[in-house]
């Protein structure tokens, strides 16, 4: 079974790094309602998040879950699963993502990073995964015109997808959509 994974607002938190970069602009924060920055922030906080995204804030990202990285080492470790990481981060910089992922506790190889030019739902065309799990609308609409079978990641903080809730399955974090698919058992505490 081969399982992707988007970055933002999937397995790390955006919220710092979006309040930082509305802070550096001198904006108050506020919550994102639409995908399309342009709509919410002007371009002063778009260069911002990618100057963040850039420096050693990347690396101060919080994972949205403590557990998320166990959870996925597991998968890693699991011989029948491949598991690939596939962001859409302006930076274009996979060594960046990939220490990232590994300064989490994350143990991913690099070759399972991807961060690469192009539209991510083509991206993912192309890997073909049996599952992708994203939170981003762009990709969401993509993967269902494209056949990639897809879930989404939808909560409070991602009001900018709700839109999409009664054309797509969704979970409200990625620890309950795992379990719920099958592919992560939690172990009984004693
Ligand atoms: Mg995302």
């Amino acid at each position: 079974m081969r399982i992707s994974f988007d970055l933002d607002d999937v397995i790390f938190n955006m919220k710092p790094l979006t309040m930082a970069a509305f802070e550096r602009a001198g904006c108050p924060y506020t919550k994102m309602v639409a995908w399309d920055m342009s709509d919410i922030a002007n371009e002063t906080i778009i260069k911002n998040l990618i100057q963040l995204w850039s420096d050693d804030m990347l690396y101060k990202m919080p994972v949205l879950d403590k557990g998320i990285p166990h959870i996925i080492n597991n998968l890693i470790a699991n011989k029948d699963m491949e598991i690939l990481f596939v962001t859409e981060r302006r930076l274009k910089q996979p060594e960046k993502t990939y220490r990232q992922l590994r300064d989490a506790g994350i143990n991913c190889s690099f070759e399972q990073v991807y961060d690469m030019p192009g539209l991510k739902s083509d991206i993912l065309v192309n890997l073909k995964p049996d599952i992708h799990f994203d939170d981003s609308p762009n990709v969401i609409k993509g993967c269902l015109e494209k056949n990639v079978p897809v879930v989404m990641i939808s909560n409070n903080s991602t009001l900018y997808n709700h839109h999409l809730r009664g054309t797509v399955e969704h979970y409200p974090n990625l620890r309950t959509a795992l379990i719920k698919k099958g592919i992560y058992t939690p172990q009984k505490t004693k």
